[in-house]
């Protein structure tokens, strides 16, 4: 009797468990490829939004989110000049036997992010004139051909002003203590920097 009973029951049990499977794999189906459909294109929507507004991704244009090491792999880096960035390195190595870290705030920047600090400068101080004589533009700046470095933090800065004439690094503009360019020292000195 038992036997009997539970026979005809775990078939239907089967059968049912089978239908079930067959409609919840339809249904899921069907969603996964709604779901896909809309995830694809809200992700296209969102990128195209993004290079509408910066052209590309910040960090392929140079832009740092707060300071890098000097190791660091990143465009701000890798698109500076290879002399400079060779005696960025020899002065970080310098640096840290004086127990200073040598961090960068900024480095190699493409145009379209240059013209964006301008930009913000403009709206900062209210002409181009005047902001102009705190951003370069993009064809006068030395970070947009990966000339110049902007090192951190403040005690890193200061170390450079005094020691980065030993590896040609020299502060080019007399109120950026942070930026530097290379440059020949040939009697250990680096030329004055310029006033704005
Ligand atoms: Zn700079």
């Amino acid at each position: 009797m038992i036997e009997t009973r539970r026979r005809p029951g775990r078939t239907a049990v089967l059968v049912g468990a089978l239908a079930l499977l067959l409609v919840g794999g339809a249904l899921l189906a069907g969603i996964a490829t709604g779901e896909g459909g809309v995830a694809t294109s809200v992700r296209e929507g969102l990128t195209r939004t993004a290079q509408t507004v910066s052209g590309s991704d910040p960090e392929e244009e140079g832009e740092l989110d707060g300071t890098v090491p000097v190791d660091a792999d990143v465009p701000a880096l890798t698109g500076l000049d290879p002399d400079l960035y060779d005696a960025l390195r020899a002065a970080e190595v310098d640096a840290a036997s004086d127990g200073v870290e040598i961090r960068v705030t900024s480095g190699w920047r493409s145009r379209a992010y240059q013209q964006r600090l301008l930009d913000r400068a403009v709206e900062k101080y209210g002409s181009r004139e005047e902001a102009e004589r705190w951003v370069a533009t993009p064809e006068d700046s030395a970070h947009v051909t990966g000339d110049a470095v902007d090192v951190g933090p403040t005690d890193a800065a200061y170390w450079m002003s005094q020691h980065g004439a030993a590896h040609g690094l020299c502060q080019t503009f007399a109120h950026e203590i942070w930026h530097y360019e290379l440059r020949e020292t040939p009697d250990g000195a680096c030329p004055p920097p310029a006033s704005s």
